[in-house]
């Protein structure tokens, strides 16, 4: 994977160039619907940091960041009153994983049954 693009549509939305549909933030996270979203709750939620992928975040933020962005993942998905009867979190990395935005994000999704733990081959 190449290096962080300043202008991939995440870093633009962190810089308010583009809107987005705020669900939750703080210092360390943005998060916001997903413009195509693939159940009833589909959310995104991105460090605002520049990072590429799960390794370069986990490798190169803080400690403070990492511990951040966790748990703002799991307060969001509690102030969405996912925890029961529960919600799947799943992060796209690189080519296999049809990572789209070459911004390290986590896809929360939840509001119905979400069926098998991966679709297509
Ligand atoms: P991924 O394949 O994990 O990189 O997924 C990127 C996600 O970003 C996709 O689910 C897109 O629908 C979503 N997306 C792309 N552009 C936007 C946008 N402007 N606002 C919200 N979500 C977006």
């Amino acid at each position: 994977m190449s290096g962080y693009d300043t202008n991939n549509i995440f870093a633009r939305i962190l810089r308010g160039e583009i809107p987005c549909a705020k669900v939750f933030e703080d210092e360390f996270v943005l998060a916001f619907n997903d413009v195509a979203p693939q159940a009833p709750v589909h959310v995104l939620v991105i460090p605002r940091g520049a990072y590429v992928s799960f390794a370069d975040f986990t490798l190169r933020a803080s400690s403070d960041e990492v511990c951040g962005f966790f748990r703002a993942v799991g307060l969001v998905a509690t102030q969405l009153n996912l925890d029961e009867p529960g919600y799947r979190l799943l992060s796209n990395i690189g080519q296999d994983a049809h990572q789209q935005v070459e911004h390290f994000h986590v896809h929360l999704f939840g509001g119905r049954p979400l069926g098998a733990m991966l679709a297509g081959s």
